[in-house]
């Protein structure tokens, strides 16, 4: 007999039908003359079994086994109201019983047992909400006509600043883990076009954050002869096609994270656009202050936006915001300068409403070569690490930009998690390496 999933069987047309399942004890019940078992399959699926206590062993939670019966309804059984009457059970391995994850768990304790915790309902709608966001994402720009491309994650130069490089052994050399395939997509552009990936970033963020990772998961795109209109279009696109199917396709797992789905329904494209010299007046009225080295003061013009100030500009808002053109100094060298407002950048972070802030950064790429060199030299990089980036503006260079967005911002913004170590099943941060 052929073993069944939980969730083909919770289904009017299986009942009184004859069915197997295997998986793991999720709560137990044991009276006199029966036995109550919610058992949880391998994915994730949660049914009630009531089998005859005389055939029912000294069982523990997360024991695996398999029970075979047939499907009734029953109101009063959880999770859709179908429960299986058993009449075998067979048990594969009884399990310690002292499995640390119960129903209240510190946070930190759930982190180290992270392995374990795995099998929560939570963590399980986080691995699910993360696969549909990664299929949809896929699908989207397979069915725009970008290409997807794979770049390293072992390179010789920076791409987002020297702070938070991490470095590593690389035989005789220094390398470090790439905090971003930009520079790589870059060079992609030239000979296939529009192109896309998605690959781990790392950045040794020293500060402890809800909002950063030491290795995430990058969505990065990138492609030729584009504006940035084209820019703020395409992530528009994306995202509301992204939300469109995953408010579809797991809705049970939001429902269970809590999520509002109405306010995810809301979203609509075109999104708000606000420049960045706007957005620093909005912020100086609300007195908003910002950290530098002398110490605390209110934020002007020239500053980056800090988490305060991101969720000051989206706190009111339900629907996302593009700031666009930053100062030039506080963003990366390859940066384009917008030629008719010298000293702006033409980039765009995106910022998603109700408090949350950015989920994405992009813009225009600087396509000539002098001034791309004298950008490197006022950073203080070193030209010769650059040799290879600089050919592609020696040779047929274009007007080109991209984008880069977090998955696992993403994944918190949809799930409504507050900590993006929940968004992310194996979780790297400055302590935390293992499991
Ligand atoms: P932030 O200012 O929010 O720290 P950033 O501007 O340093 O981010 P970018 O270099 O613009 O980050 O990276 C592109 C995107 O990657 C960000 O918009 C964000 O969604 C995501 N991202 C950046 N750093 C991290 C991190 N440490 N953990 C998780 N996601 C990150
Ligand atoms: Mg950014």
């Amino acid at each position: 007999m052929k073993y069944h999933r939980v969730g083909e069987i919770k289904k009017d047309e299986f009942l009184g039908k004859d069915i197997k399942i295997r998986g793991w004890v999720y709560r137990i019940r044991k009276q006199k003359d029966k036995a109550f078992l919610i058992i949880r399959d391998d994915r994730g699926g949660i049914i009630q079994c009531v089998l005859p206590s005389t055939i029912v062993p000294d069982i523990t939670i997360e024991s695996s086994l398999e029970i075979q019966g047939t499907l009734f309804k029953d109101e009063r059984a959880k999770d859709g109201g179908y429960e299986i009457r058993g009449n075998d059970i067979k048990i594969h391995s009884i399990a310690s019983n002292d499995f640390p994850i119960g129903e209240y768990q510190s946070t930190e304790l759930l982190l180290d047992y992270r392995h374990l915790a795995l099998r929560t309902r939570k963590m399980i709608g986080v691995g699910k909400i993360r696969a549909t966001i990664l299929e949809k994402v896929r699908n989207w720009f397979i069915e725009n006509d970008w290409i997807e491309v794979n770049v390293p994650t072992l390179v010789k130069s920076a791409v987002e600043g020297g702070s938070t490089l991490f470095p590593v052994k690389y035989f005789k050399e220094e390398a470090f883990l790439s905090q971003s395939a930009q520079l790589y997509l870059e060079a992609l552009i030239f000979s296939l076009g529009p192109v896309w990936t998605v690959s781990p970033s790392f950045r040794a963020e020293k500060s402890r954050t809800l909002r950063h990772l030491a290795e995430y998961l990058h969505l990065e795109a990138e492609a030729p002869w584009i504006s940035l209109d084209d820019l703020f279009s395409i992530q528009e696109k994306l995202l509301v096609n992204l939300i469109g199917h995953v408010i579809k396709e797991r809705k049970e797992e939001l429902g269970f994270l809590n999520r509002d789905i109405p306010s995810l329904t809301e979203i609509k494209e075109p999104f708000d656009k606000l420049s960045y010299t706007e957005a620093i007046e909005t912020l100086s009225s609300m007195d908003i202050q910002i950290q530098d080295d002398e110490g605390t003061r209110k934020i002007k013009w020239g500053d980056d936006l800090n988490i305060d100030s991101e969720k000051a500009l989206t706190k009111d808002r339900t629907n996302p915001v593009f700031v666009y053109g930053y100062p030039l100094e506080v963003k990366p060298f390859y940066v384009k300068e917008d030629p008719e407002t010298p000293g702006l950048a033409l980039t765009t972070d995106l910022l998603l409403p109700n408090g949350f802030g950015e989920v994405s950064s992009g813009g225009m790429r600087e396509d000539n070569i002098t001034l791309l060199k004298s950008r490197i030299e006022k950073e203080g990089l070193k030209m010769n690490s650059y040799s290879w980036y600089l050919d592609l503006r020696k040779y047929g260079s274009v007007p080109h930009g991209g984008f880069g967005i977090g998955i696992e911002r993403l994944v918190r913004w949809i799930t409504n998690l507050e900590d993006i170590k929940e968004c992310v099943l194996f979780p790297r941060t400055m302590a935390r390496l293992d499991p």
